[in-house]
């Protein structure tokens, strides 16, 4: 992992040995708009190593998306990946370079775990300061025969991550404040998680120390360069968190509201975060947990994230029937470490949302 200003063309010489054709992984705009795109190609460029762009990643990539960069990496004859963008590009660079590395595998391979793959060199740049995929193993699909987005089985790290604060500057200031709510999601769930080790939280210490310092920021959308600095860091602190523990219940609550109704990534999963404190029953945990976040209360913490987000309502119906999912959501619910009833499930979901009663016909 390298960070710092002009990563990549710093570490111009990482680039050499690793393949002799790239394929960059991208979505429609950001890998351009973030600069990120020429300054990588400009590298590959000066070492002579030729490269095709795959710019079709959509927000939530779909098991389509992949399976079409893969069919379209080979066809090139690509022998290596570079992944830029959000969370979107680079969990489809893994598994693009997954299904590329293991010529014989299908995209449904991806969702088991005793089919052994190998990927192929990776490389993620990331633009946002959510996800932390550039550290982490995780990717996140949308299956659209199965109507959700799902964790790929299969784990792969990329090989070599740069991060260039100054690819957050063109993001729009909502990008942000959604994507460092993403950010705060996977250090909550990860410290609140019975897999949390010494060094889960030690990186979520250290992550929620930034992200404490530049909150403030969050509430007015205005950024200086070492608040997307702090962004950045915590968000690579909190992958690395997430890759020792998951992520728990808020995770698992956001993906219908994503998949369904359109909602960001971060925005669904900052929705439920409070619930998942209050629900916490080691309230000395939680009182450090606060104190290191820089709120006296959880009410606090409630407010301060709802002036981000705002809030979102539900049809009731809808509400209930996502509760009596997540109780069967037993891969999420093994990241939790209390016992989650049906009542508990159904209070997160009316805390954390506002449930439409639809009226009946007269
Ligand atoms: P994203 O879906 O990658 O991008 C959201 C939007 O922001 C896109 O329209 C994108 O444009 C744009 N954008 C990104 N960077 C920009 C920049 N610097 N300037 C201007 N526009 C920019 O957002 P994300 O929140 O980072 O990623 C969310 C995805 O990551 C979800 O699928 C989520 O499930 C997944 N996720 C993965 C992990 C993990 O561990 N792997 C953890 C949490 C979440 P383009 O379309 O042009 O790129
Ligand atoms: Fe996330």
């Amino acid at each position: 992992m390298i960070q710092e200003r002009n990563a990549v063309k710093k570490g111009a010489q990482h680039f050499k040995g690793v393949g002799s054709h790239a394929l960059l992984v991208t979505g429609k705009h950001s890998a351009v708009a973030s600069g990120a795109q020429k300054d990588v190609t400009d590298v590959l460029d000066s070492l002579g190593i030729p490269y095709d762009v795959f710019s079709q990643v959509e927000e939530n990539p779909s098991l389509d998306t992949v399976e079409k960069g893969a069919y379209f990496g080979l066809e090139k004859g690509a022998d290596f990946i570079i992944g830029i963008g959000g969370g979107s590009p680079l969990d489809a660079s893994k598994a693009i370079s997954l299904l590329m590395g293991t010529k014989e595998s299908t995209g449904k391979d991806l969702f088991n775990k005793d089919i052994p793959m190998k990927g192929l060199f990776l490389i993620a740049i990331p633009t946002t300061c959510g996800t932390g995929s550039e550290v982490t193993p995780y990717a996140i699909l949308s299956l659209h025969e199965q109507k959700t987005k799902k964790g790929m089985s299969q784990r792969l790290f990329p090989n070599l991550a740069f991060l260039d604060a100054t690819y957050l500057e063109s993001a729009p200031p909502s990008l942000i404040q959604y994507t460092a709510v993403d950010t705060l999601g996977h250090l909550l769930e990860s410290y609140i998680n019975p897999h949390a080790s010494y060094y889960s939280n030690m990186c979520v210490e250290y992550g929620m120390g930034l992200w404490a310092k530049k909150k403030e920021h969050l509430l007015t959308g205005d950024f200086t360069k070492e608040d997307y600095e702090h962004f950045l860091t915590a968000s690579s602190m909190a992958g690395m968190a997430i890759s020792h523990t998951g992520t728990s219940l808020p995770h698992a609550m956001s993906y219908y509201l994503t998949y369904e109704k359109g909602v960001p990534h971060g925005k669904a999963v900052g929705t439920f975060l409070a619930s998942y404190v209050k629900a916490c029953p080691d309230k000395k945990w939680i009182g450090k947990v606060e104190k290191m976040l820089g709120f006296s209360s959880q009410g606090e913490m409630k407010d301060f994230i709802e002036r981000i987000l705002g809030r979102l309502s539900i049809p009731e119906v809808e509400g209930l029937d996502c509760a009596k999912a997540l109780l069967s959501n037993h891969e999420k619910l093994a990241n939790c470490p209390f016992h989650l009833t049906k009542e508990m499930a159904v209070s997160m979901y009316k805390e954390s949302l506002d449930f439409v009663v639809k009226a009946k016909r007269a």
